[in-house]
């Protein structure tokens, strides 16, 4: 690290982390401090971070993890600027706890406990607009293609091509990219990592997204649903647990292949699914998405869960399970599918963790799948499968949230609180807004 500040001739040093809704933080210092940061971490205010300190107790400290140093590729001359992601720390030097990625840290120690890696990957969908919005206008899709559309001169596959120039050159992999359902719509699949690099990769994937499109002038957003008639942008993400370099989940001969912790993590998330929603979606815009009937029933594209089930390959299902190929056992895994983009995924993916290792370690047996259209089924059909549900608000997330034990032990007491005043504060703000629906629905006859 040190022989590349001096080579490339950085000047400064971006030192990353996140606040409680997963926003991106940064404060640049100069090589000269960094010995100082690895030692002691830089100081700063606390408070004034979204969800990390009381005001009086507002010293932390942010301290560089080396492992994660690159280079910022669109910050290249003349002289170089890189980055590395922090832990934060109080004042005596011990792990915050309101830092969401010390908050996975421990999620992740208690998975090496019980002898797992828990490795995710996700797939990345967001819109590409023409411009940025002003307040009070409508966004415009980029393009007007579709899923998987490859045209000749479309801007759409430039920018896929730079957006993952410029990741790889970040050293992060992208597996697959095509365009999405919705006009504008993109999805870049990053390769499976262990979940703690998987997470600090989403927050660069998004800063990386945003600068390529102000590069080209258009504007990517990560809202989960920018359009009311189009698909929302979801962050499906397979995962899987590894016990050394055998996949846990893999049980050849077994049904589906899936051994007893894969068929236990996938009836610990669908026990638990209600209760982490609010942490996996959490603006009140989540929930559009999630709750695009008219799409799900037209079969455009909306393909967003709503319901608590699983399936075999049937894509309303919040849990999917792929086919196996029997020859690829590392590669078994299961798909969650609810999360979407604009969550923080350091405090999404220690809930999801938390969520399965509780149905390993209690032995929740794994209800029979749903291999019908979940959307397609009534009511009462649903509730005689004994398929409930997911929340249909953030309102009705919180409320699932707010009793659960496994969400507040995973989150700690400070974030769970922070977490849950915070997210209040939002739907109230929102429940009181007199919308132009209701003026253009209510106005003419009312
Ligand atoms: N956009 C859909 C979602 O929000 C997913 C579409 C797909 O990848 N099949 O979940
Ligand atoms: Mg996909
Ligand atoms: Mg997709
Ligand atoms: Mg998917």
């Amino acid at each position: 690290m040190l022989r590349t500040l001096e080579e490339r001739d950085i000047r400064f040093v971006r030192l990353w982390f996140t606040d409680v809704l997963g926003y991106l933080k940064s404060v640049a210092v100069a090589p000269a401090e960094l010995e100082a940061a690895f030692s002691e971490g830089i100081g700063f205010d606390g408070s004034a971070i979204e969800g990390f300190a009381r005001v009086y107790e507002a010293d932390m400290l942010a301290q560089p993890d080396p492992s994660t140093f690159q280079v910022l590729p669109w910050r290249n001359e003349p002289h170089g600027t890189a980055r590395m992601y922090c832990d934060i720390l109080m004042p005596d030097g011990s792990p915050s706890y309101a830092d969401p990625r010390h908050v996975l840290k421990r999620q992740l120690s208690k998975a090496s406990d019980l002898g797992f890696t828990f490795y995710t990957h996700p797939e990345i969908e967001f819109y590409l607009l023409k411009g940025k919005p002003e307040p009070g206008e409508f966004p415009e899709p980029n393009d007007s293609g579709g899923y998987f559309d490859h045209t000749p001169h479309n801007s759409a596959h430039d920018f896929r091509r730079n957006a993952i120039n410029m990741l790889e050159a970040m050293g992060i992999s992208v597996e697959f990219s095509h365009h999405e359902g919705g006009p504008g719509q993109q999805e870049i699949d990053l390769r499976y990592a262990d979940a703690l690099t998987t997470a600090d990769n989403i927050m660069t994937f998004r800063l990386v997204m945003k600068e390529v499109a102000m590069e080209q002038g258009v504007y990517a957003t990560f809202m989960p649903k920018p359009f009311t008639e189009f698909p929302g942008s979801g962050m499906h993400t397979h995962m899987s647990l590894f016990e050394g370099d055998r996949n846990a989940f893999h049980e050849p001969g077994a049904e589906y292949q899936m051994s007893k912790v894969g068929r236990g993590f996938t009836a610990g998330l669908l026990r638990h699914a209600a209760e982490i929603t609010a942490v996996c979606n959490q603006w009140v815009n989540s929930y559009k998405r999630l709750w695009d009937n008219a799409a799900a029933s037209a079969g455009a594209g909306g393909e967003a869960p709503a319901y608590v089930c699983w399936g075999h390959n049937n894509r309303s299902a919040l849990v999917r399970v792929p086919m196996y190929k029997p020859t690829k056992s590392n590669s078994s895994r299961i798909e969650f599918r609810s999360v979407d983009t604009a969550c923080n995924p350091y405090l999404a993916y220690a809930v999801i963790l938390a969520a399965g290792l509780k149905g390993i370690e209690e032995g929740y047996e794994l209800p029979p799948g749903a291999e019908d259209d979940v959307w397609a089924l009534t009511d009462a059909e649903r509730r005689a499968l004994g398929i409930a549900p997911l929340p249909q608000s953030l309102d009705e997330a919180i409320r699932a949230m707010e009793t659960s034990e496994l969400v507040a032990e995973t989150l700690g007491e400070h974030v769970f609180d922070f977490f849950l005043r915070n997210k209040k504060a939002e739907w109230e703000s929102y429940r009181r807004q007199v919308t132009p629906y209701e003026l253009q629905r209510y106005l003419p006859t009312l």
